[in-house]
């Protein structure tokens, strides 16, 4: 028996003019997504996608990596079947025993792109409804609330049959909304953030600020297995590590301690927009959520702001920390986010940072020391690495 993939293409089907290049970018990505598990041939039809194996594949391991690709409502495993309904209803009674013995409740629908077949949707389906009903006499039919529906697509070379689907991962395909400079740092947060931009179909690059020695290489390749897993879902990407000692040692010595942590910010958000110009980027994404921590004042992040030239996009602003954390294990971060190596030296944090300082302060404590120089040095040293899903 074959078996394929049968996916349901989320929020792009309500996107008119776009729709092509959207069902394009998302075949892409699912392309790439499952390209480890052997070879499969790619179609579509109306709003759904259809992988088929090409001789031997790995069916689990393709199918768990598209629960990760944003742009697909639902996924299914579907079995292919002649198309004549004496063997389609059989083969759905056989193929369906499993889902059909756990649940109560059913109904079937079907659906037929080819109009020569003898029977019409609705027949297809009360003839499999009545089948299944003597087959599993614990079934009831509910039309409304069904556990579970069974499906039969009638296409042109042959019917596919499915029961119980998967929740996709939603959203929008990646590279269908511009791309973004994810701010990565090795915390909880800012994963979480590309992880949302992501969602939405944000390409994204990850720019990290990192101060050797104060903070490890362990601390570095913690950053770097976080951009990994959030490839999983963004799809490969380049990381760019800036080196920021320099930065960070004159800042600590130039600038009044309650205000160096905030400095520190602007140069990074200058940093950081200036790395998206180069790579096309179009916004700046962080972790920053309101208020929790000292440089997340609504007064902090307008000093940070005022050094941006594009938008910083802050999607995890509103949410609690523990929705934040919630959403780092489901994406499975969390355990890499929680390792003890610190990515922000205690060296550099002032004991008494200001919370509600005026961009003009900091505008002040920046300018007691020329950072042009040391932040044009920080550029022309940034180091890309490339990260691909699975490695
Ligand atoms: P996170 O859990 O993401 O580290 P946080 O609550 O620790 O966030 P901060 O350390 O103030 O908050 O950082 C706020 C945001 O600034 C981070 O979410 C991240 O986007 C960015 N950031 C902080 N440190 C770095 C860094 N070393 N490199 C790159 N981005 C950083
Ligand atoms: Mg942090």
């Amino acid at each position: 028996m074959k078996e394929i993939i049968l996916l349901k293409m989320g929020e792009l089907v309500l996107k008119g003019l776009n729709r092509k290049s959207f069902e394009n970018k998302l075949i892409a990505n699912v392309r790439r997504a499952i390209k480890p598990y052997g070879e499969f041939s790619i179609t579509h039809a109306q709003s759904a996608v259809y992988v088929s194996p090409v001789g031997e594949c790995d069916m689990d391991g393709a199918a768990e990596a598209l629960t990760r690709v944003f742009g697909i409502a639902s996924l299914s495993r579907a079995g292919e079947c002649e198309k004549d309904m004496e063997k389609i209803l059989a083969f759905t009674a056989q193929y369906c025993e499993g889902e059909l013995s756990s649940v109560r409740t059913f109904k079937v629908e079907s659906k037929r792109s080819d109009k020569q077949f003898p029977l019409k949707s609705p027949q297809i389906a009360a003839e499999a409804g009545g089948y299944l009903l003597e087959k599993f006499p614990h079934l009831k039919v509910d039309v409304h609330e069904p556990d579970t529906v069974v499906n039969i697509e009638i296409r042109d070379e042959m019917a596919y049959i499915h029961a119980g689907r998967i929740k996709g991962a939603g959203g929008m395909p990646v590279g269908t909304n511009g791309k973004a400079m994810l701010m990565l740092s090795g915390g909880i947060d800012s994963p979480v953030a590309g992880y949302m931009a992501a969602k939405r179909g944000v390409e994204l690059s990850c720019i990290h600020y990192f101060s050797y020695p104060y903070t490890s290489m362990q601390a570095l390749d913690k950053v770097k297995e976080l951009a990994g897993i959030l490839s999983e879902y963004a799809g490969r990407m380049n990381l760019y590590i800036v080196p920021f000692t320099k930065i960070q040692e004159h800042i600590k010595k130039y600038c009044p301690d309650e205000l160096t942590t905030l400095v520190m910010r602007r140069i990074m958000m200058e940093i950081a927009c200036a790395q998206a110009e180069r790579v096309g980027a179009l916004a700046v994404v962080t972790g920053e959520s309101i208020g929790q921590v000292a440089s997340q004042t609504l007064q902090a992040l307008m000093s940070t702001d005022s050094a941006a030239t594009m938008p910083v996009l802050r999607p995890v602003i509103g949410m609690d920390k523990t929705e934040i954390v919630a959403l780092s294990r489901k994406i499975g971060a969390f355990e890499t986010s929680i390792l003890p190596y610190e990515d922000c030296c205690t060296v550099f944090t002032p004991k008494h940072p200001k919370t509600r300082p005026s961009v003009e302060e900091v505008k002040a404590a920046e300018a007691m020391f020329d950072f042009a120089p040391l932040i044009e040095e920080a550029m022309l040293n940034i180091e890309r690495i490339r990260i691909n899903p699975g490695e």
